[in-house]
């Protein structure tokens, strides 16, 4: 058995852990990072990396982007209706595998020690430290990242789970020939109105495309029937399915716990993704980055720090999640009751195509849409609860 000591153990090699080891590795904190997979590994994702989210990063990610997405074909109830343009790129396209294992590599490279194919399977108090057990192996450090993703053990040991609510996700990855995938060129497929609360989507990669339908859990039975009309819709075959897999998508519950003694949680593990878009990535790293100065702080002494992270994330993070969540109610309501009008209201309207851009180009927040609603932001308050 090997007992090594760290100042940080980080859970979890996606975003939210590559970052945050990244971050401890610059700032001279010894940190392990350490992954049940063997890296590169899959994960159920549809791979978008809005421009926003790519831009908080200090590095380029080009080197892993598949297409560069500035417009969408939208379709109501898998049927084609629209083509939309932006004058500058929204998203990069990404696989999973090759996006992450550049985050991870990006990690070692600075400092973090990366153990991958290791599962952590206990973590626990020890005489002032944490002590984490994977396999034969037992780490110890002085705090516990939990990176760990929406059904990750670090909140279950910290004592934080059901710390959010989950809505669903189904992906498929649809081989196609070059002529089909020259169709998308750099175009994403939106479809609304099929799914209450949610929606559907295609988005093209450099030998496939991700095919896919999320929303509320209470539809998980429906995702795979209408996962194939929308197949359908774009004229793909079913038979071209490589692999399809659901997941769940975490949205945190407001004023929910995310930092107990010496651990906290970012990304996934702490629920924050926006429940509209179901985008986690921009949030997991933007999470991984707050976390970083608190856990500097309290290595330094600072007893407090670790509750500053959850102070930090409710300060810079929630205000605008909030916003997602009271949206993700209306979109509920709308696409329920009254799908042709929220058509209308959205992908036919220029001034929303431009906002959704401006927004996933970072250049706008979630927040000003709620400013712009004046004396009547208190809708989105009550909504949010
Ligand atoms: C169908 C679907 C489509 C999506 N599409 C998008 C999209 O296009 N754009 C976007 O921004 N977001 C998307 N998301 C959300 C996004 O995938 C997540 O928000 C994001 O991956 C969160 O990153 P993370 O680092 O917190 O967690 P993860 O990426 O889940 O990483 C957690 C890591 O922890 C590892 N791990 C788990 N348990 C242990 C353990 N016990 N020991 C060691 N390691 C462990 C896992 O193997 C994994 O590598 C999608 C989600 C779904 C379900």
């Amino acid at each position: 058995m090997k007992s090594t000591k760290y100042d940080v153990i980080v859970v979890g090699a996606g975003p939210a852990g590559a970052v945050t080891a990244r971050g401890l590795a610059v700032a001279g904190v010894k940190t392990l990072l350490v992954e049940k997979e063997k890296l590169p590994r899959y994960k159920t994702c549809a791979g978008g990396i809005n421009v926003r989210a790519a831009n908080l990063l200090d590095f380029d990610i080009a080197p892993v982007v598949e297409r560069v997405i500035s417009g969408a074909r939208f379709s109501y109830k898998s049927r084609y209706r629209l083509t939309r343009r932006y004058p500058q790129p929204t998203t990069y396209m990404v696989t999973r595998q090759r996006f992450d294992s550049l985050l991870a590599g990006r990690a070692q490279e600075a400092g973090a020690e990366l153990v991958d194919g290791r599962k952590i399977t206990r973590v626990e108090p020890d005489d002032g430290m944490v002590r984490v057990t994977a396999g034969g192996d037992v780490f110890t450090a002085s705090v516990i990242v939990g990176a760990d993703g929406v059904n990750g053990t670090v909140a279950t040991s910290l004592g934080l789970k059901d710390g959010f609510y989950c809505n669903l996700g189904l992906e498929a990855e649809v081989y196609a020939d070059e002529k089909t995938l020259a169709r998308w060129e750099d175009l994403m497929g939106l479809d609304l109105g099929t799914i209450p609360g949610g929606y559907g989507w295609v988005f093209p990669k450099g030998d496939h495309l991700s095919v896919g339908i999320g929303g509320p859990m209470r539809f998980a039975k429906k995702l795979e029937i209408w996962l194939k009309g929308l197949l359908k819709c774009y004229n793909l075959d079913e038979s071209h399915i490589r692999l399809m897999r659901g997941a769940r998508l975490p949205v945190r519950k407001k004023g929910s716990p995310i930092a107990a003694g010496r651990g906290l949680l970012v990304g996934d593990a702490a629920g924050l993704t926006d429940a509209v878009s179901g985008e986690g990535i921009y949030y997991a790293i933007k999470s991984g980055q707050i976390a970083v100065p608190a856990v500097v702080g309290f290595l330094g002494g600072e007893r407090d720090g670790l509750a500053a992270y959850q102070r930090a994330v409710d300060a810079e993070m929630m205000p605008e999640l909030d916003v997602t969540r009271a949206l993700a109610k209306i979109f509920t309501w709308f696409t329920t009751g009254t799908p042709p009008l929220f058509f209308k209201l959205t992908a036919e309207n220029e001034r929303v195509w431009r906002a959704f851009c401006r927004i996933i180009r970072g250049e706008k927040s979630y927040l000003s849409v709620k400013e712009e609603l004046g004396p009547f932001r208190f809708i989105f308050d009550l909504l949010a609860r």
